[in-house]
């Protein structure tokens, strides 16, 4: 899987999705399913650049989400690959 990314024009800590390739059809599904994601999930303005493994927790009070980062896809085992867009 390789995803690309680039830094927000204002603010350089803020990492922003620009596209992915996929190693597997079930990267392809997970990733549409937002079961394995670029950065937070939950959030406006995203400061991480990891692939991650997303977990929903739903409470009364509104959803928590957990990311847990991952470098190998976890269906085929081919490696991740995040870089940042080349202008
Ligand atoms: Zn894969």
């Amino acid at each position: 899987m390789q995803i690309i990314y680039k830094k927000d024009n204002k603010d350089k800590r803020v990492f922003k999705f620009v596209s992915a390739e996929f190693c597997c059809e079930q990267a392809s599904e997970a990733w549409e399913d937002r079961a394995v994601i670029f950065g937070e999930a939950d959030t406006v303005l995203n400061f991480d650049n990891n692939v991650n493994i997303l977990k929903c927790s739903p409470y009364p009070e509104g959803a928590v989400f957990t990311e847990y980062s991952i470098s190998f896809c976890p269906f085929c085992g081919k490696s991740i690959t995040v870089k940042e867009e080349e202008n």
